[in-house]
Formats: C-alpha cells, structure tokens, sequence
C-alpha cells in the first residue's frame, strides 16, 4: 500500500517524521512519500525508522508555485539530500515563510489580536513555519476555539490577516526538480483540474497530476485521472496526512487512499531517466 502525500513536523504536520513512519506501517503502508512544505528536514528520519518498520520513504517535498489563478501546490518526488540548488531554494522559501509569519502577526495585532513571531517560531519548532502553526498559537492564547475557526475569522483566504505568499513561477519549480532527477506533480487541483489547465500545466514542466486527494471524492479522482492519462502525465494520489483531523475539513486517516503501483512505477521511470541523464 503506497500513499504518495504525507506531513510531518518538519513542516505543519501534528506527528515527527518517526512517529508518522509507525503510524504509516499501523496503517499496513508500506510505500510513503514524505512531502513536507518547502523542506525535506523529516526525510532521514523517516527514511532510518522506515528501514526497521519496512516502510520506504520517498524523498518529497510540496512547494507552493503560482498558477494562473493563484497559488497552486506542486508535490516533487525523489529529491537529492545533497543537490545544493535544490536545498538553497527551498531555504529561501522557508525564510520567506518566516517574513511570512512576522507578516500574519502584524496584521493580527492590528486587529487587536494579541501573539508574538517568536511563540509562532516555537510552535513550528525549526520547521517550515506556515499558517497552521499561527492558527495553534491563536488557539492556544485563547483567541479562537479551533484551528477552523482562525482560518475562517483570521488567516484564510480574503480573511483580515491573510497574507500572501510571495511564489515561484511553475516553470521555475519544474526546471529545478528535473535537473535534480526529481518528478513532479499538481496537487490537489479539485476543480482547477480540466484538460486546459493540465495541458497548460504540462506545458510548463509538471509531469503528473495528483488524482486521488480528500479534496477529490471517488468519482472526481477517476475523472482527473483520465484527464491525466489523456494529457500524458502520470498520476499520484495520497492523504495529505497532518495527523489525527480534529474537526478540519477535508482531511482523511492514513491507509484511506492509497496509490497503484504502477503509477509509482512510472514516477520511477521518470525519474531513472532523468537520473541516468545526470540530471
Ligand atoms: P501555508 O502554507 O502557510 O499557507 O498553510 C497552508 C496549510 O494550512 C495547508 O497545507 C494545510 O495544512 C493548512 N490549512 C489550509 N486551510 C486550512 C483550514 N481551513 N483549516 C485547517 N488547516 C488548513
Ligand atoms: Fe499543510
Ligand atoms: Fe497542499
Ligand atoms: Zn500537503
């Protein structure tokens, strides 16, 4: 059983990248993609405890890129440790992410909103800070009852201290990963997924489409798929996992959807190519 779209820590997950690899291996998983926002710090250690509870660990990671109507998510897959523009890259976006959150608790205080960057820091725990960990703050301080409710009263989308990130051009992303050796994929596109948008997509170097997502229900993901396969690019699919939902929408338990093997066989194949290539 294969999930390709997995948090930990390292990013805005709720569980550290060994306890995910467990919870993953409880879930009868024995493929996983470790995909943290804007960073691949959970991969060696998800990679070390999958090797004991035999579970492989893909290095991933979701990058956030500008699409046509805003920001979109591109998942990557088998990322280099060791690749200095791609770890270079990825520590801008994560200092950017810090600007970022500075940013949200400015905005929040105006509103009379009372938090610090630096409880927002800890909470993120040296990972890559996003909104999630602002949202636990606020609940923490008492200012909302969940971490919905501070996205819905203040960080999400046209919500009084939203704030923008500052995003790649997708062909800036896809050109970074293919000289890596790395495939990429669009995630959870819902609705956003239609043949123009993945020819467009497809166009601008991303070499699949992530079908089958909570946002995407049974019917929908064998929609997007075949629009896939039409377009020619692969497919991926997975839970988006931060951990045990507490009341947050669209999210579903490890093991609930889970990918064939054969389009991981065919992210391999991209991915030896590109390799044998010397990236
Ligand atoms: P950021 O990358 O900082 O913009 O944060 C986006 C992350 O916030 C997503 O990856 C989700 O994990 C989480 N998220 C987005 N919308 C919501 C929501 N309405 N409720 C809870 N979590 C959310
Ligand atoms: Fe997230
Ligand atoms: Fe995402
Ligand atoms: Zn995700």
């Amino acid at each position: 059983m294969i999930d390709l779209h997995v948090h930990s820590t390292a990013s805005d997950g709720a569980c550290a990248p060994a306890e995910v690899v467990r919870r993953a291996a409880g879930a009868g998983l024995t493929v996983i993609a470790l995909t943290d926002h804007d960073t691949l710090g959970g991969v060696d250690e998800a990679t070390e405890v999958g090797r004991a509870e035999g579970v492989r660990v893909i290095a991933g990671c979701e990058f956030s890129v500008r699409a046509g109507w805003g920001e979109m998510h591109l998942l990557a897959y088998f990322l280099p440790p060791d690749d200095s523009a791609v770890m270079d890259f990825l520590e801008d976006q994560r200092a950017k992410r810090r600007t970022r959150a500075a940013r949200m608790v400015a905005a929040l205080g105006r509103l009379g909103v009372d938090l610090t960057v630096d409880e927002v820091l800890t909470e993120a725990d040296g990972g890559a800070v996003g909104r999630p960990h602002v949202a636990r703050v606020l609940v923490r301080r008492g200012h909302v009852d969940d971490v919905s409710a501070a996205f819905r009263r203040y960080i999400g989308w046209r919500r009084p201290a939203f704030v923008p990130k500052d995003l790649p051009a997708v062909e800036e992303v896809t050109a970074l990963v293919a000289r890596a050796g790395g495939v990429t994929s669009a995630a959870h596109l819902g609705d956003r997924a239609t043949r123009r948008s993945i020819a467009r997509l497809m166009g601008q170097g991303v070499d699949g489409i992530e079908a089958r997502h909570p946002l995407h229900d049974g019917v929908r993901a064998e929609q997007i798929a075949q629009l896939a396969a039409e377009a020619g690019a692969l497919c991926t699919g997975g839970t988006d996992w931060h951990g045990d939902p507490v009341g947050e929408p669209n999210r579903a338990p490890l093991g609930s959807i889970v990918v064939p093997q054969a389009w991981l066989e065919a992210l391999e194949g991209l991915h030896r190519q590109r390799s044998d290539r010397g990236g």
